[in-house]
């Protein structure tokens, strides 16, 4: 199957290790992947006890490390700099593009925005779970400064996909009276499901499918189920079934979360998604909505959002 997955920390996780993105270790690997395509948002995680400089200075430094990488790999990966064009990756060269989980990445300076754009950042996940420059996140409910709501309209400008993954509920409601172009929950899932915070609930996943937007999946098994790591199947096909039945089954994508947390068994290694897959078609999950989920869904949405662009030449 092919995959689009819209959020991992692989890339943070190996410049912490001094590892390659091609190692056996992590629990993504660059020469892991599926054979029949794959395109992986790779986040640059910012830490929330990084503000301003320090946090500018750590992010120049996995980016550094990001080019690295890319040159290191050249003709084993390629940067999926266009997302529309270049999202579904030939099965010979699986593709990446950069994210950044964190707001803090901008050090409150609405110049760095036109920068990160520059460096081919393609989404940016407001806050992880304290509060940074752009607003409170799940854990530090204040919703958006002054500076955040700036940033909505700046990053929207620069084609930077706002995500709302980790944001607080007091900020996703801001968010969602700011928007003009459809935005992400790059990595959550259905509170009603998991009554975990970082998951969304049923009028937040419906003001993304609104919106225009998507939600990708995430394999954290704290977001799944409190059944820990040998929870079935069936537990992550409820988040489905359950964003299906609000209408959304156009709006459900993969944010596997790969090297950012524990993952259940069946699903932990990123060789292991194709036969994940099988095994949720099994239990039955129609095949056609797999495929939606897998790439089919972020396609159209990337195809959206680059429709939705603002003020410029058709
Ligand atoms: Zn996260």
């Amino acid at each position: 199957m092919r995959i689009i997955d819209l959020h991992c920390d692989t890339l943070t996780e190996c410049e912490k290790q001094g590892l390659t993105l091609f190692n056996d270790h992590t629990q993504l690997g660059f020469g892991r992947l599926g054979k029949d395509g794959w395109c992986q948002a790779t986040a640059v995680f910012m830490p929330d006890n990084l503000r301003g400089a320090a946090a500018v200075e750590y992010f120049d430094r996995v980016y550094d490390y990001w080019l690295k990488q890319l040159e290191q790999h050249k003709g084993r990966m390629a940067e999926a700099a266009d997302l529309e064009k270049d999202c579904l990756a030939s099965p010979e060269c699986p593709a990446a593009f950069l994210t950044v989980e964190g707001g803090s990445v901008l050090a409150g300076n609405p110049d760095r925005v036109s920068l990160l754009a520059k460096r081919n950042v393609r989404m940016l996940t407001l806050t992880w779970n304290g509060a940074n420059e752009l607003g409170g996140g799940q854990a530090e409910d204040i919703g958006l400064t002054a500076f955040g709501r700036q940033a909505i309209a700046l990053l929207e400008q620069n084609n930077i996909i706002v995500d709302v993954s980790h944001l607080g509920d007091k900020g996703f409601w801001e968010v969602t009276q700011l928007a003009s172009r459809p935005f992400v929950a790059s990595h959550s899932n259905a509170r009603a499901v998991c009554g975990h915070p970082r998951n969304l609930t049923d009028d937040q996943f419906r003001a993304i499918v609104k919106a225009g937007g998507i939600v990708g999946l995430n394999f954290c098994e704290y977001f799944i189920s409190n059944l820990g790591p040998a929870q079935p199947v069936e537990c992550l096909l409820e988040h489905i079934r359950h964003f299906v039945s609000l209408g959304g089954a156009d709006h459900i994508a993969l944010g596997s979360d790969y090297d950012g947390a524990p993952l259940p068994l069946w699903l932990d290694r990123s060789e292991k998604l194709d036969s994940a897959i099988s095994l949720m078609i099994k239990s039955g999950l129609e095949s056609a909505l797999a495929e939606k989920i897998c790439y089919k869904n972020a396609r159209a949405f990337f195809a959206r959002y680059a429709a939705s662009a603002v003020g410029e030449e058709p």
